[in-house]
């Protein structure tokens, strides 16, 4: 069975077509620049050329097509026709509090999601787009959507409710759902298997670091607890987002800059996290290369990063009464070991101590921990597509 996994984004698209005889990755694709002008497509393949097509594609439907015929293209694709893709898992943000798993699409799901545009403005949309443009040219092609938020479901209600008024909850569905659900689920499963032990008897905290970036308290399986809010915007520092700040910056911001609400929320998603700090990029190596070279305010962005995961993941050690294992997972958890490191300095009276020379390792599932650490720590590279096609391929063939 081949599961062809989409992760729509509002002018980008992701792709992977996967083979789940043995999950090896068949082809995975980018297509950029939707509907703007420039618009292109990158695909590889293991043991092929980069494929590049580069045409006007004016929507969602466009990009798909062109994705389609990439993938069965005699010269650069996999299959020989489209009939081979058995089942598309599509990545959706938002699922609310009705989806704490992965669902077959139908009318009822895409309803809902439609009813989920409200939570997650920037990224549903491309998701239903994404969705209908697949079922427009793969109408009889069984569909799958896999939530960002579904893992998060199982947190109590004391750690998703906020300490607003009661109705802003029943009203708009104001309460925490985190993000990242995918990465974080994989990721706590893949430590327990290195474990040798059972995940339900385990307390993991799982970190999740790329341009986005989260954590999540695993208990017994379940994610009890995460860094990321009503939006992606709550939690540490990430690349360009301000994670957690006092919330009366927002009203200060609003009267004293004369800022807009939309003003603010970009500040806050845009021009703030280690970028806003630095001044350099929202990119660790650059900030990495600018400390280098002596800049001071390159090294304060690292140091507050590093101190609010640190930080959290204390929080979350008392959020579970103990800790077992700490993963580390996606672009700067998988590659920089000097992050790691300095995340983890000061930890060690939770019995959290890394061993240096393990710890030189990049994009590698190793456990980096020193041998005289009561507290495991993993790296463990994340495969949300993997996960996507796992759930669709369970979902479709039943
Ligand atoms: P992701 O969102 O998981 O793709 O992560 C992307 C981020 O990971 C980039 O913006 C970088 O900041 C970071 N990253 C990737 N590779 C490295 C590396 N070798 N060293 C430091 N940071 C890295």
């Amino acid at each position: 069975m081949k599961v062809l996994v989409i992760n729509c984004g509002s002018s980008s698209l992701k792709y992977q077509l996967i083979n789940m005889e043995n999950e090896d990755s068949l082809a995975q694709g980018l297509v950029e620049r939707i509907g703007i002008e420039g618009s292109i497509l990158t695909q590889k393949v293991p043991g092929k050329d980069k494929y590049i097509i580069e045409q006007p594609m004016k929507d969602h439907t466009d990009a798909i097509k062109l994705v389609l015929g990439a993938l069965i293209d005699e010269t650069h694709g996999v299959i020989k026709s489209m009939e081979e893709i058995s089942a598309v898992g599509h990545r959706v943000v938002h699922g609310g509090e009705k989806y704490a798993t992965s669902v077959v699409i139908n009318d009822d799901v895409m309803a809902s999601l439609e009813e989920c545009v409200k939570l997650a403005p920037l990224h549903n949309p491309a998701n239903i787009i994404g969705i209908n443009a697949c079922k427009n040219l793969m109408p009889s092609t069984p569909m799958v959507a896999v939530f960002d938020t579904a893992f998060h479901q199982t947190m109590p209600q004391e750690a998703y409710m906020y300490a607003l008024p009661y109705e802003l909850y029943t009203k708009h569905g104001i309460r925490k759902y985190g993000f990242h659900g995918t990465s974080h689920r994989f990721v706590s499963a893949q430590c327990a298997e290195m474990m040798g032990k059972n995940i339900e008897d385990l307390k993991i905290i799982t970190c999740h670091l790329g341009n986005g970036a989260s954590l999540s308290a695993v208990k017994n399986g379940k994610s009890v607890e995460t860094s990321m809010g009503f939006t992606p915007l709550e939690g540490i520092a990430m690349g360009t987002r301000c994670g957690n700040i006092d919330p009366a910056i927002v009203t200060f911001l609003m009267k004293e800059e004369n800022m807009s609400a939309d003003d603010v929320n970009n500040l806050m998603n845009k021009q703030s996290g280690v970028l806003g700090l630095s001044g350099v990029s929202s990119d660790f190596r650059d900030i990495e290369n600018a400390v280098k070279e002596g800049n001071e305010r390159a090294k304060l962005s690292l140091d507050v990063y590093n101190y609010k995961v640190r930080q959290m993941i204390g929080a979350y050690a008392a959020a579970m009464g103990g800790v077992d294992a700490v993963v580390f997972t996606a672009g700067l958890g998988e590659n920089a070991p000097e992050t790691r490191k300095d995340i983890c300095a000061g930890l060690e009276f939770l019995g959290i101590k890394i061993d240096a020379e393990k710890n030189n390792v990049r994009g590698k599932a190793v456990d980096v921990s020193a041998a005289d650490a009561t507290v495991k720590v993993f790296v463990i590279p994340t495969n949300e597509e993997l996960v996507i096609a796992r759930d669709t391929q369970e979902l479709t063939s039943k």
